[in-house]
């Protein structure tokens, strides 16, 4: 039975009623989704969508999964309860693959339920381990919002504090389309981040305890530095014994295409110290992690960090999750239809005065939108594309430092008919869109809709 426009206006009044004013959903009339099968949903309208942001990147292989269904379905019927107290096959199971996975030797995994948490877990190590609470971050990075993840968050228009346990020293590094060093190449760039970096060190002052960064910035629009950039990073950062911290929240897991991890685009340098990975590893299911050497991660003393972390039902419907992903080569999936679909993406962009860069690879491909022929970000255009693909039946989202990157990140199982689906909608929905902002003028009001994207 589907919902009614009454009974969907309810909701919302109801939502916005007891639910706090700041948590923001996308969409002006915002969605109701009821269920999904593959890399497809369906709202309580009885809309279907092509879902080209994986239920914000937590839907890593595919929406009803039947082996993640299967293994939720199980574990439910047999026992439900928290497991840092007693021991779990599925989760030593798990923590031994991802040990693995991750490259770091000696690893040990510690299970969290979010991606905020296991940053916050990750600058606990880091801080304890180096007895500083000095850390470096990149600018326009998103690590989460509790207290010490927003105190690493780069962008004020995603912190609602400016308050933080952390000294945080912001580094160049993230973001190549526009700043100081967009003119430069590849070589050019990274010899400038890393001179700011040792400047930055320089005054200082204390012990810096932790680099952490995004291989590709996520909630920041997909953007990244070069290849080997963090590499050139780590050389700095081993001289002074600062530990590196990757945040593969949204890179993770084959995602880029090219690699497992995000962090292997600059592995010249080896594993980082401490890796943190959440979203798509449960499938929908509230996972998160941090792996570290075992040196870094039993520096603490405490028993652990909560109840939740690892519990059968997650840890269960991530075995699968990731099974499911390596068995079916998902990578190499997102390298080979991220590619074509980039490239579709890219012969759109070159007929719309509307998009300044197609960027990514793999299943995480970002477009940078601007007032139509101009250089000047524009959150008003992703605010209408996101509108308009909606009506085309896709689902994206946005994000990027002035709130103007549309984000495109599928479940990784993707088929190419379905890239071509979502292309199609998309040129339609930028199309329309770019009509839009022509037939208001140049210029107009774009100060609305500046960030606060969600995850
Ligand atoms: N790190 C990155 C890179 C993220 O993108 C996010 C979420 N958008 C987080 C951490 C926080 O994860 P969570 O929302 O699961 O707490």
């Amino acid at each position: 039975a589907t919902v009614t426009e009454n009974q969907h206006a309810a909701l919302l009044a109801r939502h916005r009623a007891v639910l706090p004013d700041w948590l923001a959903t996308y969409y002006a009339k915002p969605i109701e989704l009821t269920h999904g099968a593959g890399r497809h949903v369906w709202d309580a309208e009885g809309n279907r969508y092509l879902d080209f942001f994986g239920g914000i990147l937590t839907t890593m292989t595919a929406h009803a999964l039947p082996e993640v269904t299967a293994a939720i379905t199980e574990q439910a019927g047999k026992i439900l309860h928290s497991s840092t107290l007693y021991l779990s096959r599925q989760a030593v199971e798990l923590a031994e693959r991802i040990a693995r996975l991750s490259g770091i030797p000696d690893a040990r995994v510690f299970f969290t339920t979010s991606g905020t948490e296991a940053n916050d877990t990750a600058l606990l190590l880091a801080t304890s381990y180096r007895r500083s609470n000095q850390v470096l971050a990149l600018r326009n990075s998103y690590h989460g919002r509790s207290f010490s993840a927003i105190g690493i968050t780069g962008n004020a228009s995603w912190s609602p504090t400016s308050l933080s346990p952390l000294q945080t020293l912001y580094v160049h590094g993230g973001v190549r389309t526009r700043g100081p060093y967009a003119h430069l190449s590849d070589a050019e760039f990274i010899a400038a981040c890393v001179a700011d970096l040792e400047d930055v060190l320089g005054q200082a002052g204390g012990q810096v305890a932790a680099l952490i960064a995004e291989p590709v910035q996520g909630v920041g629009g997909f953007t990244s530095g070069p290849d080997g950039l963090l590499a050139a990073f780590k050389e700095v950062l081993d001289r002074h014994g600062i530990l590196w911290i990757t945040d593969e929240v949204q890179a993770g897991w084959g995602r880029t295409g090219d690699h497992f991890w995000g962090w292997q685009a600059h592995g010249q340098a080896g594993p980082p110290d401490i890796l943190t990975f959440a979203k798509g590893i449960g499938n929908g299911m509230s996972m998160g992690g941090v792996v570290a050497r075992a040196e870094v991660m039993n520096c603490l003393t405490a028993n652990s960090i909560s109840t939740f972390g690892g519990s059968p039902i997650t840890t269960a419907a991530a075995l699968a999750n990731l099974g499911h992903l390596l068995d079916h080569d998902l990578q190499g999936n997102a390298r080979r239809v991220g590619g074509l679909l980039r490239s579709r993406l890219e012969s759109l962009a070159a007929s719309l005065s509307i998009v300044r860069e197609v960027r990514g690879r793999g299943l995480m491909l970002g477009v940078e939108l601007v007032e139509p022929g101009t250089d000047i970000p524009s959150a008003t255009a992703a605010g209408l594309v996101l509108e308009a693909a909606r009506e085309h039946g896709l689902l994206i989202g946005k994000g990027g430092r002035a709130g103007n990157a549309l984000r495109i990140a599928p479940p990784l199982s993707l088929t190419v008919a379905e890239a071509e689906e979502g292309a199609t909608a998309l040129g339609a929905a930028l199309k329309e869109a770019q009509a839009a902002l022509e037939s208001a003028g140049a210029g107009g009001a774009d100060s609305a809709a500046q960030g606060g994207t969600p995850a």
